[in-house]
This record gives structure tokens, C-alpha cells and sequence, in this order.
């Protein structure tokens, strides 16, 4: 558990001193079921490779693969240096769409594949420790905890939402809007919309409110984390809040560690009923096959 095959030393220290801990946190945390398919899970995918920095993915992934611009879709946030961040590489079989109603269609093949991807630079820990809410918090491994439980999401969420969230992208990407910031997509989408139903709208208010769940989801879970390492957990949780994500951390942090964490593994259900066409889009979401692989194998199964 807390793997990192990277070279900053720093973060190795800090792991090495408190992985035991954060280890019995995680087993208490997730229960001996999930905290099992976590491990075997990451045994299999991930591997050194995934802690690649964005040039040297590319670098990778072209020699592994031959292709000229073959890394098409990031999510999330992968090109900035000045922000630790975890995001997967993913590919939407062409024949996947959202319909008007939010249902996803798929004519023909139905498997999304997906791997995971961090960004740790020193330059992003040194700037995350200058923040004043982070006074009494280790300078690494805050915020790679953060990025290990979006992480920890991904493996153990029975659709993760990282995988939901590549299909709008996909299809926004098809209508010319593309970043690797997911709010930069929703602003230029926002921008160009003449209202709220919009297709273009539609679709980057349902990445955003993705965007809002996974964070929040991590942020919890962070919390608890923090709580059980003696860090001051109050004033992290605080500096997280947004006006977007205000009402999700409100219901987040008024239920129990344990009916959160559930409903973080089981997010579909909370989504659904919010309205027709993200119920839609959640209910469809079960016909797709999302594999999670190493990059290797993510790679040779585009080929
Ligand atoms: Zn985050």
C-alpha cells in the first residue's frame, strides 16, 4: 500500500515513516474485503510506469506504441507540474454516445479501457506546503495521500467515476473542446452555450458535478485519514470547501466514517434521482466494461 516508484526523496522518507500507520488506517477504513481487491488490484496495475511525469509518458507510450500523438485523452489535469495529481488514461470505443435523454448507447464494442496515472513534483509539494491551511502537515505525503484515495476510489468504485466522466469528455473533445483541465472544458463549454440545455452544456455540467463527487469523495476520505494521524483534519476539510461542491461535503460530513465511505464505493446510488437524465446515465452506466490495466497492457490493448 502508499506505492511510489518515483525519484523524489522526500516522499520516500515520509512514506517509509508513516506507511505502517496509514496501512491500518486504510484496513480499518475500507474492511478486509475492499482493503484485499485494493491490494491485488494495484499488485496488477500499478506499476513504476504510472508514476511517469507527462513528458515521459508520452516519451513512453510513443515508443511503446509507435503512435505520433497517441496519448489523446487525459483526465485529469495531467500537463501542469505545479499540482500533484492522480488521472487515468482511458479510450471510449468509438460507437459509445450519450443520447439526449442521458442514456449511454453503444453500438458494437462496450469496454473503456483505463489506466492510472500520478504527478508528483517537488515543485507541486513545495508550493501545496506554503498554503496557511496546511501548517501542521507533513509536506509530502498530505498531498499524496489526497491523490491515493481518488486513486483508492478508481480501483474499488464498481464503475469508478473517473470512468464515467471519460465519456462526456470523449464526446466534448469530438465537439472541439479539449483541455486537460476539466474546468477549463467546462468554462469554454459555458461560455459558448446560449443556455443551460445546450447539448454542449448539458454534458459539462455533468462532467462538472462528477468533477464536484470525486473530489468531495477523496476529500472525505482524506479526513478520516488526517483525523486518525493526529493532523488537523477540521481545517483541512474547511479549505476544500467550494460554493459548487458546499451541499455534497455538507451531506458527506454529517453521516458516519463508515455510511461515507460506503456511499463513496457506491456512488451510483447516490447519483441517482437527482434528475431524468443523470438517472438515465447512471442506469446505462452498467452496461459498459471498464478494465483497469497497467499501462503495458493498456497500451498492446489498443493495438
Ligand atoms: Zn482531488
Amino acid at each position: 500500500m502508499l506505492e511510489y516508484w518515483g525519484n523524489i526523496e522526500g516522499l520516500k522518507t515520509e512514506l517509509d515513516s508513516y506507511r505502517e500507520k496509514a496501512d491500518g488506517i486504510y484496513r480499518a477504513m475500507l474492511g478486509s474485503k475492499l482493503y484485499r481487491k485494493l491490494e491485488e488490484t494495484s499488485a496488477r496495475i500499478l506499476t513504476p510506469d504510472a508514476f511517469l511525469l507527462p513528458d515521459e509518458l508520452i516519451a513512453r507510450v510513443r515508443n511503446l506504441s509507435g503512435e505520433e500523438t497517441p496519448v489523446r485523452h487525459m483526465y485529469i489535469e495531467r500537463s501542469s507540474l505545479r499540482r500533484s495529481n492522480f488521472g487515468i488514461l482511458f479510450s471510449v470505443p468509438e460507437g459509445v454516445a450519450i443520447s439526449n435523454g442521458g442514456r449511454i448507447r453503444h453500438s458494437g464494442e462496450r469496454d473503456i479501457c483505463t489506466t492510472p496515472s500520478f504527478t508528483f513534483t517537488e515543485e507541486a509539494f513545495e508550493i501545496s506546503s506554503t498554503y496557511p491551511q496546511r501548517s501542521g502537515f507533513p509536506k509530502y505525503i498530505t498531498p499524496f495521500i489526497h491523490e491515493y484515495d481518488h486513486y483508492i476510489t478508481y480501483v474499488l468504485q464498481r464503475t469508478p467515476m473517473h470512468a464515467a466522466a471519460a465519456i462526456p469528455i470523449d464526446e466534448l473533445e469530438k465537439m472541439g473542446y479539449s483541455s486537460d483541465f476539466i474546468s477549463d472544458i467546462y468554462r469554454n463549454v459555458m461560455e459558448d452555450a446560449e443556455n443551460k440545455a445546450d447539448r454542449g452544456a448539458v454534458l459539462a455540467l455533468l462532467l462538472n458535478r462528477l468533477a464536484d463527487l470525486s473530489e468531495t469523495s477523496a476529500v472525505r476520505m482524506d479526513t478520516i485519514m488526517f483525523r486518525e494521524l493526529g493532523f488537523p483534519w477540521e481545517k483541512y476539510a474547511e479549505s476544500k470547501l467550494s460554493p459548487s461542491n458546499l451541499r455534497q461535503m455538507y451531506q458527506m460530513f454529517m453521516i458516519s466514517d463508515d455510511k461515507a465511505t460506503a456511499s463513496i464505493f457506491n456512488w451510483t446510488n447516490k447519483m441517482r434521482g437527482t434528475n431524468d437524465f443523470l438517472t438515465n446515465f447512471i442506469n446505462s452506466l452498467e452496461a459498459l466494461k471498464v478494465h483497469r490495466m497497467s499501462l503495458t497492457e493498456y497500451l498492446s490493448s489498443r493495438e
